[in-house]
């Protein structure tokens, strides 16, 4: 009988769940389109019928947790969602509760990106090392910060949130309230909303004629050499090394791991940020940080999400 967390990847569009074991193998996978609804019930609903699913396609191994990945600021003891600007339905709900109560399991609840970080210091790009930042580009921009080993969380829940740097003073309002945050220049659908008000300021130009274009569509036009497109990447570098600067001075890491769906553009807007990083930042601490991508891929919250599933699964009572 091998000992087994349930770890579910709660995304804005789609949520995983994968059946993990005590050496990061996955042993049963599902997904599914995140269900809406007024007060976030579907989505404890989908939780629990995978969970259900896992356990009847694992019959006679020992689940021990279930830990969910949430694009949210998370009370961590308690197992809360606090806020959740991309499933707001979710404010409020006690997810460890829910999953208790349906599931009969040890539950254990984690912003996304800090179990992105946990999940590559573990297996991944940084691995065993015990002062980094893992920067998850998608949606939005998160972040998981270790320092000395401990992932950060905060009183509040809210430290790693790196995607609400200002780097604009006055730049693109921000869905947190406020303006120029670096998550309007380097998410996903920052590079869609740059490209398509550079397509508007120039018409006849490849991005004015992509349609309601996705972010690879928009790496494609680069890839093909239209400078507009290379544009909207050199952006997304600039001001992501801007913010980068900044934490490497402050944190002096010696990693930085950079991850999720837009990162696929890193060869166009990686160059951009590192020269940003190198003009910005402390010579010793830019020459320190050992700045790489993700090594898990889409894989990184679900092996963190594990991680801390075992972890609470040996403390519980
Ligand atoms: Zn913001």
């Amino acid at each position: 009988m091998t000992d087994i967390v349930l770890a579910t990847d709660l995304g804005g569009t789609n949520m995983r769940m994968a059946a993990v074991g005590r050496s990061g193998d996955v042993l049963f996978r599902s997904k599914e389109r995140t269900p809406r609804s007024r007060d976030g019930e579907a989505i404890v609903d989908a939780i629990v019928r995978m969970g259900q699913e896992c356990r009847e396609e694992l019959v006679g191994e020992n689940l021990v947790a279930v830990a969910v990945a949430a694009p949210a600021t998370i009370d961590f003891d308690n197992g809360v969602i606090t806020t959740s600007p991309n499933l707001p339905e979710m404010n409020g709900l006690a997810m460890n509760d829910e999953i208790r109560k349906h599931l009969g399991m040890e539950a254990v609840l984690e912003n996304d990106a800090n179990a992105a970080a946990i999940g590559e210091r573990w297996l991944g790009a940084s691995k065993g090392i015990d002062n980094s930042i893992m920067v998850t580009l998608g949606t939005g921009v998160g972040g998981g910060i270790f320092i000395n080993g401990e992932i950060i969380r905060g009183p509040d829940g809210t430290a790693g949130e790196i995607g609400h740097i200002g780097v604009e003073p006055e730049g693109h309002k921000c869905g947190c309230g406020s303006r120029g945050c670096v998550e309007q220049y380097a998410s996903a659908t920052a590079v869609v909303r740059m490209a398509k008000e550079l397509g508007a300021e120039n018409p006849g130009s490849a991005l004015d004629k992509l349609s309601d274009p996705t972010s690879e569509d928009v790496y494609e036009t680069a890839l093909a050499g239209d400078p507009l497109a290379l544009e909207v990447f050199r952006r997304q570098g600039y001001y992501l090394g801007i913010m980068l600067a900044g934490l490497i001075n402050a944190l002096n890491p010696e990693a930085v791991v950079v991850g999720g769906g837009a990162s696929g553009g890193w060869d166009l807007f990686a160059p951009h940020m590192e020269r940003e990083i190198k003009a910005r930042s402390y010579k010793e601490a830019a020459e320190r940080a050992k700045i790489t991508r993700s090594r898990l891929g889409d894989d990184a919250g679900i092996l963190g999400g594990a991680r801390l599933g075992f972890e609470s699964a040996a403390k519980a009572p």
